[in-house]
């Protein structure tokens, strides 16, 4: 997937943006599109959820949100916990996804800390220096 492609699928999110690692584009599809399944599924508006952030930290993907107007039904709070849980889910499938490709992640940079297939740890300048493997 691109990040055309991500955008143009959810471009109506408030706020919308992307942590921009390519390897995750499709966790984020689909964390996305799993943040509207439970909107849907409490008839909540799409334009009360506000993305307020979406960015790589610590290696792994950190999504920041919350709702446009405060003063909401209870059912509000069910969807909040939902939406937490496919929001934990993406983000732990993230540290485990090589951030260039979207391969499961074998490899650790040091440093800045992403996760990395081989391959792609392979092409860059500091390996095999700049890599740990015992990160999960
Ligand atoms: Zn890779």
């Amino acid at each position: 997937m691109t990040y055309e492609e991500l955008a143009q699928r959810h471009s109506d999110i408030n706020g919308f943006e992307s942590a921009e690692w390519e390897g995750w584009y499709h966790i984020e599809d689909k964390m996305f599109s799993g943040i509207k399944s439970v909107l849907d599924k409490y008839s909540i508006p799409l334009q009360q959820f506000v993305l307020e952030q979406e960015k790589e930290k610590f290696g792994e993907l950190r999504t920041y949100w919350c709702w446009f107007c405060d003063d909401n039904p209870d059912d509000y709070n069910k969807a909040r916990q939902e939406i937490s849980a496919v929001i934990d889910n993406a983000s732990t499938e993230s540290a485990k996804t090589c951030c260039y490709c979207g391969e499961p992640a074998t490899l650790q940079s040091r440093g800045w800390i992403l996760p990395y297939c081989q391959a792609c740890a392979e092409e860059q300048e500091d390996y095999p220096t700049g890599f740990t493997t015992n990160f999960m």
